[in-house]
């Protein structure tokens, strides 16, 4: 099955590196420099000096939310999304940006509600939903639809 595998970007070396999912608890290595490859299983705060260059160097699916600590909205979501992180961790990396500290990036996507998410794959953007869907399952839906889809 295609789906047993991740393919991850070495932080160090920029080599893609072809990961099998069940191992990912062991920390694999980079297979040609041997670094410890970065496979978050829980959201990442994101930062705007690096936000572009993680968009433009995560293979996979990438989930960015746009939030906030006073959106009741992105309360409710921020466990399915959490889980989301959790069960698709090799598969999915999931970004959060803080509306409140990142007026750069809100201005730059024309953030007007939380949560906004948006989904990349191989850098480009599939998927934009300003707002939280009506069920917040739908978003478990289009996740693992962008995961299936084959971009490359
Ligand atoms: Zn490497």
């Amino acid at each position: 099955m295609s789906d047993d595998f991740a393919i991850i970007r070495c932080d160090t070396c920029r080599q893609l590196n072809r990961v099998s999912l069940g191992k990912l608890a062991s920390k694999p290595i980079c297979g040609t420099c041997k670094s410890v490859l970065d496979i978050p299983q829980e959201p990442v705060w994101a930062k705007h000096e690096t936000f572009d260059r993680v968009l433009a160097t995560w293979p996979e699916t990438l989930l960015v939310e746009f939030t906030a600590a006073s959106s009741v909205f992105s309360r409710i979501v921020d466990p399915l999304v959490s889980n989301l992180a959790r069960e698709k961790a090799g598969k999915l990396k999931v970004i959060k940006v803080d509306i409140d500290t990142n007026a750069y990036l809100v201005e730059r996507f024309k953030i007007e509600k939380t949560p906004t998410f948006i989904v990349y794959k191989n850098g480009v953007e599939l998927l934009r939903v300003d707002g939280a869907p009506k069920e917040k399952t739908d978003l478990v839906k289009w996740i693992e639809n962008i995961i299936n889809f084959k971009s490359y």
